[in-house]
Formats: structure tokens, sequence, C-alpha cells
């Protein structure tokens, strides 16, 4: 490891592979440094399960065209136009081929998942999910030569005038702990397990907080890169948040604590009172506003609240219901104040208006009269027994990060590009993510910022 690399990679998920294989592929020596222990390699990109990328036609898992207005259309609602319209535009462009190119790499896709998710036309589901995709990355990474470190956290950064210099290790790993590299490739993450930078954008409500991936996105290197001279994009309190079950560990719990019912029941906060539109879109728009939403409320806590009739409406729950043979008694048994949820629940059921149940279209059943309305799916909730689940803000990712360009190359302060400093991933996530979101696209911000990044830096280290 004293010797100078073409590129270095920081980082071990999606982004950091992605780049480290394409920068390999173009004749550079690469070398990845990642943060955690080998067992828990990949950071988020272990949790994920599929990737949302434009296609003209039908594949052999995807069930029809996705096209790149479409895609445009979506992330531009999803981002209420808080985006940057040209690099985003251009990252869908550049999904098209990801399909293909990541296969290539020796990922492998699968038949969508079905149920309550309405991906099967937009997304591709990982064969075997995130953790086989990464392997598969990994070993190719390893047969094309990139060299990985595990247990190999870098702590600072030289950066002399936009220019990457060298990174220094927390430990030495054969050698020196400081590296040189002809290029950087930043992609590391976000800064979503650091619980006390959370709290100086969100106060104390950040202690209820649940963080649904890796402990060791703690955005370190973000925070390095913005302090030396490098741009920053987005509003840090906007992250990727979902309701996840309240019961869940402070980290790592993945996909398995979400709760995918909302649009089955009514939600309400600590005082049983509902707080927003249960049914204002389909799934994959709409699931990511729950989690800011839960954390707007007192004690960033919250109750999905249903009946006996839609329980084998969605995906099981890793954790049970809690179940009550009444309102009254499933108040009891979630301290409520009983005579307020059930005010709640009857004052939802009059405003019920007949309709044509349909979850996976806007369908017409909906309330009337009520604030806030239930605009889709709204059904009574007569039918015992009851059931809730205790949901609390799950942060997936956070979406303050570094200002790139097309070249995934980032810009300093000044607006100019750094010389050799690329980034992908989590870390650049703001530049096409200015707020909300829509499934899948984490994992297309990575892949394709990651290989083109791994390209330009090799480019660059040519030159
Ligand atoms: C439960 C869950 C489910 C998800 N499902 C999906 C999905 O299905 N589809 C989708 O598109 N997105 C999904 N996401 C989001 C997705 O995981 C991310 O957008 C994507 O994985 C980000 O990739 P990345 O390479 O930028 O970051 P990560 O995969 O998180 O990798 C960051 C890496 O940086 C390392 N690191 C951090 N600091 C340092 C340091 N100082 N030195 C060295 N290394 C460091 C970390 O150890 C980690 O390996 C999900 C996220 C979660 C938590």
């Amino acid at each position: 490891m004293d010797r100078k690399y073409d590129v270095l990679v920081i980082g071990g998920g999606n982004a950091a592979l992605c780049a480290a294989i394409s920068a390999r592929r173009a004749g550079a020596s690469v070398l990845v440094l990642e943060g955690a222990p080998k067992f828990y390699r990949g950071g988020n990109t272990r949790h994920t399960r599929n990737m949302r990328c434009a296609h003209d036609a039908a594949t052999e898992i995807l069930t029809g065209p996705y096209t790149e207005d479409e895609f445009w259309e979506d992330l531009s609602r999803v981002t209420g136009g808080e985006t940057d319209e040209e690099l985003a535009r251009f990252m869908i462009r550049e999904s098209k081929d990801i399909l293909n190119w990541i296969v290539e790499q020796g990922v492998r896709w699968q038949p969508s998942l079905g149920g309550t998710l309405s991906l099967g036309r937009t997304n591709s589901f990982f064969l075997g999910g995130g953790r086989a995709m990464l392997n598969a990355l990994y070993l190719t990474a390893e047969d094309l030569g990139v060299e990985i470190h595990y247990d190999a956290e870098v702590i600072d950064l030289d950066i002399r005038d936009g220019m990457f210099v060298s990174a220094r290790l927390k430990r030495p790993i054969n050698g020196p702990t400081d590296i040189s590299a002809a290029t950087l490739v930043a992609a590391a993450g976000g800064f979503e397990a650091n619980i006390d930078w959370l709290k100086q954008h969100w106060g104390e409500a950040a202690d209820n907080f649940l963080i649904r991936g890796t402990p060791y996105n703690r955005g370190s290197i973000l925070k390095m890169l913005l302090e030396k001279g490098v741009q920053e994009v987005g509003d840090p309190t906007q992250c990727h948040a979902v309701a996840i079950d309240a019961r869940a560990p402070k980290f790592d719990g993945g996909i398995i604590t979400r709760l995918d019912c909302v649009v089955f029941g009514i939600v309400v906060n600590k005082g049983a009172l509902r707080f927003y539109d249960e049914g204002e879109d389909i799934w994959p728009k709409r699931y990511a506003i729950w989690g800011r939403l839960v954390a707007g409320q007192p004690g960033q806590i919250a109750y999905i609240i249903f009946d006996s009739t839609v329980l084998t409406s969605f995906m099981p729950s890793l954790y049970p219901p809690i179940q009550a043979g009444t309102i009254k008694e499933l108040a009891g048994k979630l301290e409520l104040d009983p005579a307020v949820l059930e005010k709640t629940v009857a004052g939802f059921n009059a405003a019920v208006r007949p309709g044509t149940f349909d979850h996976t279209i806007l369908d017409d059943c909906r309330t009337e009269g009520i604030t806030p309305p239930k605009t889709h799916w709204a059904r009574r909730i007569e039918t015992p027994p009851y059931y809730a689940y205790p949901v609390r803000p799950g942060i997936t990712f956070t979406y303050l990060g570094t200002r790139v360009n097309k070249e995934a190359r980032m810009l300093m302060k000044d607006g100019a590009p750094s010389a050799n400093m690329f980034a992908a991933g989590e870390i650049m996530a703001g530049n096409v993510l200015g707020k909300g979101y829509a499934a899948g696209i984490g994992m297309t911000i990575g892949s394709v910022f990651g290989r083109i990044a791994g390209r330009e830096a090799a480019k660059n280290a040519r030159n």
C-alpha cells in the first residue's frame, strides 16, 4: 500500500464498487478502502432489493416500457421540482444502459415482487437481494485486480486547492497510514448514522430516529470534503425516511422492519388524531414521506390502525401487530386516550364514501368532510379484531452532499471543477434528490454516477 494508485475509492457499497470496476476496466490501478469489517461490507447497499432504470420495452423481468420522460415526470413530481433537471435527465438517460452494464458485472435479476409494491414495470429486482448483488460486484472487482481492504476507515483527507493528495487511514494496513492516489472517488454514503449530526438539524427529536441501515455511514468523508472546499448541495434535513416498526433496533434493521400498510388504515399520533392523507398516492411514490411525517409528530411516534379485513393484504410484518377486540381496548394497549381514538375512528368511518377498492390504482374510495382527507383506499375500520403498529421515523439516507457535474466530478465552492475528485452514490444524492423519493433511485444514483466516476477518474489519472 505504499505505492501510488491511479484511483482511490473510499466506501464499499454499490457506488464504490461500480466506480472501482469501471476504473479498473478503463485500465487504472484501483484501491478500495471500506471502513466496515468484511462481514458488514457494503453499507446500505446490503439492504437493497431493486433499482429503477428507464427502458423502452418490456424485458425478461420488467412488464412494460418505462420511458425516460415517464421516469423524469415521476422524479419531478416526488421531488416537487427540487432537483437539478439537467443532471437528473442525464442520469435517467444513462440508467438505460445500466440494466445491461450491471449484468455484465455479474449481477442477476429476478422477477419483481408483487403485493402492494406496484414496481413490476419500473424496478428491476436483484436475484438474492442487495447482498448477493454486492457479492457479485466484489467478485468481479477482485477478478479484475482491484485491491480491497476492510476495516479501513479513512479519517482525514489531504486536499490542496481543490486537488486530492492523500487519505489517512485510522490504522495501518500492510504499511503506511497515508495513501496517495492520482484521483479520488468518494463513495462513503451520507451522514444518517451520525446521530449528533442529525441532532444539529433536527434537535432532540433525532434521539427517537431509528437508522435503517449501516452504522458505518457517519458522514465523515462528506464532512471533510465540505470543510476542505467542496461545494455542498441539498438541505441537511432532507432525507429518505420511512415509517418503521417502533420496536426495530437502533441500526441496521433493514427492509423487514418497514411497514407497508399505511394505505390500508389510518395513522394517528400520540394525541390519537390523524395528521395526513394516508391515501395520497400509490405506494412507490409516497411511502418515503411517512418517516418525515412521523418525525414531525410529538414524541416522533405514530400508530397505524386497521381492522381484520386487511390483515393479510400487505406483506407480513417482522413484529406482530398489537391486537384488541375494541378500539377502546386498542387505545389502552397503545397508551392513547381511548375516547379520542374512538372519536377519530368513528369520524373517519362516517366520512368514508362508497367506492370500488383497488390498491393498484388511485381508486375512488375516499372520505368527504374530514381534515385531513383520505383521498384513496378509504374503507371503514369496523371489523374486529382491531390492530395497530407503533411506528417511528426510519432514516434510510440523508441528501446533503457534494455538488458534482456530469463527469461525477466534484465542484469546488467557487464553482470550479475539482482537479481530481469524484463522487458517487448517497454522498452526492442531493444533486438529484432535493427532497422526496421514488423507490429504487438510490441504486440508480450509485450505479450511474459510480460507473461514470470510475471511468472519469481513470481518464484523469492517465492525464
Ligand atoms: C433498508 C434499506 C433498503 C433499501 N432499499 C433500496 C432499494 O431497494 N433500492 C434502492 O435503490 N435503494 C435502496 N436503499 C437505499 C440504498 O441502500 C442506497 O441509496 C445505496 O445503497 C447507496 O449506495 P452507496 O454506495 O452510495 O452507499 P453505501 O452502500 O451505504 O456504502 C457506503 C460505504 O461507505 C463506507 N464508509 C463510510 N465512511 C467511511 C470512511 N470514513 N472510510 C471508509 N469507508 C467508509 C461504509 O462502510 C459503506 O460501505 C435502501 C436502504 C436501506 C437502508
